[in-house]
């Protein structure tokens, strides 16, 4: 394999992109000067040393001076730990925190689980978010928000979530809810606006 086929079938990995795209992608690196390909390899290099994943909620954050290993949200000890939202991606949470209507925490599955999926565990962070559950309920976590998409593999995402959380929820009475109807059917959390997050968390039930 020559590099344009070892870099396409890289690209190819990416969501959402095709053999064709991929080899699109190649040719437009190729039509690019040096110092922007040299870019964008220092800056491939460096991802992994400057973004980790928080201990806590899962996101990818910016590694800071602090050198903590959990983000500034995971951090704030003004936020409210009765709370704990679970979202599917890391974009999700920015969303629900610019929105500036919700002051618990979270939790940041890594995907969804397709319906009819064999392998769920595959999918989402299901250890990490049985753990962090159990550390919060310890301590005075009270209710968990499934903050899935509207859609028939969010719904499916949050149902999976809601049984694997059972024996913790009774162990715990904790209490399990799901956004409120302001998101409409078919919604994507991501393109929501603030009001309509505002709104369906307000509404959650
Ligand atoms: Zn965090």
């Amino acid at each position: 394999m020559n590099a344009v086929d070892k870099l396409s079938e890289l690209f190819k990995e990416f969501p959402g992109i095709g053999q064709r795209q991929s080899k699109r992608f190649v040719y437009y690196l190729l039509s690019r000067n040096n110092g922007y390909l040299e870019n964008l390899s220092t800056l491939i290099a460096e991802l992994k040393n400057e973004i980790k994943n928080c201990s806590s909620c899962f996101r990818f954050f910016k590694n800071d001076k602090i050198k903590s290993p959990m983000c500034a949200v995971c951090r704030d000890a003004s936020r409210d730990p009765a709370l704990l939202t679970v979202v599917a991606r890391d974009v999700d949470l920015e969303v629900i925190e610019k929105s500036h209507s919700y002051d618990g925490f979270y939790f940041v599955l890594g995907g969804t689980v397709p319906i009819l999926e064999k392998n769920p565990e595959g999918r989402i962070r299901v250890h990490e978010l049985m753990d962090v559950v159990k550390k919060r309920a310890i301590s005075g976590l009270k209710e968990v928000i499934l903050a899935t998409s509207l859609n028939p593999e969010g719904e499916n995402t949050a149902d999976f979530v809601t049984k694997l959380l059972e024996p913790l929820v009774k162990e715990f009475s904790l209490k399990i809810s799901v956004l409120g109807r302001g998101l409409s059917t078919g919604t994507e959390l991501e393109y929501s606006d603030s009001d309509t997050i505002k709104n369906a968390l307000k509404n959650r039930s």
